[in-house]
């Protein structure tokens, strides 16, 4: 391939405007809804980057589950605006833990009633001695302050859950997950995602009672049809096609002459720009504009990819969940979810489909799918591995931004000299972070703003 044109390379003149971003994913789609000046630059030929929906013999698959948990009113306003109120059900979430040949409530931490006794047992012990040893530490102060948090991922689990929560679930489940061994991750992601439950409910949870929806994600909005990518159309409609050029990937940026380039050669100039792009190719566009501790930086953040297959299956499935966490290791896959128990809608009539994420990204499908089907049939998912009529793999490049030890301060280092140049990077990738469909249209609209206050 021939190497990039630079975006300082003496060429035809270059269009101007005042307000460009970058991506026409959640975040970019947002920023463009709250900045209606502003020209949006998207490098496929679609809108809704990871919020996108493909469409497979009748079936409509979503990259995963992208199930919407709106929290923000404002927010929640406008997405039920722009789509239409009667675009979405409200669903009740359905998911469980599979481990031990048994099923457990979700969150695991919670609902251990009905492992085998000894696995309970560990559970609720290290629990307990977990409490003790956290009631010391604290001293009475209601929480430890932010510089006495255990740094690593692993550390973090056995203090807040105790040992036998952190070896029966939590480490294998994020090694399966994060594809890095759990010491190699830092605590900082999981504060919010990670649900906390107290040792009274962690014991209640052990004999059988119960906890109801814990979490942040009890109940989410699916829509009635579509799948996710009619939420990123609709909000395309909403923020006027007009604006928006699908097909214009931007290969090269130089933020001292405001200019960026699109593959093609074609040059536009800005004054601010927005952009949505991983933050570590932010950097690459930039070439040796970046200075060297800045790229030095950028060579540090990590990110593992997601590997998964879309299932479609011939009958009903013999469990109702919309997603199940699958943490043994002797099963190739981490998290078994269906489409189809969510909104019947993304089946054809009388089809269901599973989407199956893989902790095991190097072997080949040829070998692990009869594993996977073995372990869909032992789920009781599946009644037997003739009701698949197919199972595609997909791959998600960098997928999961990885905390690890390196990660707060190289992105800190980058986005600081992104400010000095006035580029805004933001969304779940832009930003480099571990975070939801709702929090990129909310950075979206914080970026907007930013676009909006150019002198
Ligand atoms: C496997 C998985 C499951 C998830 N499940 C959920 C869930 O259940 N619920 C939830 O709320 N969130 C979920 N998320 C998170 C959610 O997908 C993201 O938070 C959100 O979609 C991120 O939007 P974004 O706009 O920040 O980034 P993206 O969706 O990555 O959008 C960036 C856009 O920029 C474009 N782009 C990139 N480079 C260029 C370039 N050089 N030139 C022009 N355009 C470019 C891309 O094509 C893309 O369209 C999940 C994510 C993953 C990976």
């Amino acid at each position: 391939m021939p190497p990039p044109p630079r975006a300082d390379a003496p060429a035809a003149p270059a269009a101007h405007h005042s307000q460009l971003i970058v991506g026409a994913g959640l975040a970019g789609l947002s920023a463009a809804l709250h900045a209606p000046e502003a020209q949006l630059l998207e490098a496929a030929g679609h809108v809704g980057g990871k919020a996108r929906s493909e469409v497979l013999g009748g079936f409509t698959f979503d990259v995963t589950g992208h199930w919407l948990h709106l929290r923000d009113p404002e927010m929640r306003a406008l997405v039920l605006r722009c789509c239409g109120e009667e675009h979405f059900e409200r669903v009740e979430r359905k998911s469980r833990v599979w481990s031990h040949g048994v099923y457990t409530q979700y969150p695991f931490q919670s609902n251990t009633h009905g492992l085998p006794p000894e696995v309970v047992r560990d559970c609720v012990m290290g629990a307990i001695r977990a409490h003790e040893r956290l009631t010391g530490l604290l001293a009475g102060r209601a929480a430890l302050p932010p510089e006495e948090e255990p740094a690593r991922f692993d550390e973090w689990v056995r203090l807040y859950f105790g040992d036998g929560i952190a070896e029966r679930f939590m480490l294998p489940y994020n090694a399966k997950l994060w594809g890095v061994g759990a010491h190699e991750l830092s605590g900082r992601w999981c504060q919010r995602f990670v649900p906390r439950p107290r040792l009274d409910e962690i014991v209640a949870g052990a004999v059988g009672c119960h906890q109801g929806g814990v979490g942040y994600n009890a109940t989410f909005l699916y829509p009635k049809r579509g799948g996710i990518q009619s939420v990123a159309e609709r909000l395309a409609d909403a923020a006027g096609r007009a604006r928006l050029r699908l097909g214009a990937p931007v290969v090269a940026l130089s933020p001292r002459q405001r200019a960026l380039t699109l593959a093609g050669g074609e040059r536009l100039t800005y004054d601010r720009l927005v952009s949505t792009t991983h933050l570590t190719r932010l950097i690459d566009l930039c070439g040796d504009e970046a200075p060297a501790p800045v790229r030095a930086a950028r060579a540090l953040l990590r990110a593992t990819d997601v590997t998964y297959l879309n299932v479609g299956v011939r009958g009903a499935l013999g469990q109702p969940d919309h997603w199940v966490y699958v943490p043994e290791e002797r099963w190739p896959m981490y998290r078994v979810g269906s489409f189809s128990n969510a909104m019947p809608s993304m089946a054809p009539p009388g089809c269901s489909s599973l989407y199956v994420e893989l902790s095991d990204r190097a072997r080949p499908l040829s070998a692990v799918l009869p594993e996977v089907v073995e372990g869909l049939v032992a789920m009781g998912m599946l009644a037997s591995a003739e009701q698949v009529l197919f199972a595609e793999p997909r791959h998600i490049p960098e997928a999961y931004v990885i905390y690890d030890e390196h990660h707060a301060a190289a992105r800190a280092a980058l986005h600081a000299w992104l400010d000095e140049v006035g580029v805004r990077s933001v969304g779940r990738y832009g930003d480099w972070n571990y975070s939801s469909m709702e929090d990129a249209l909310l950075d979206g609209r914080a970026a907007a703003a930013w676009l909006r206050a150019a002198p």
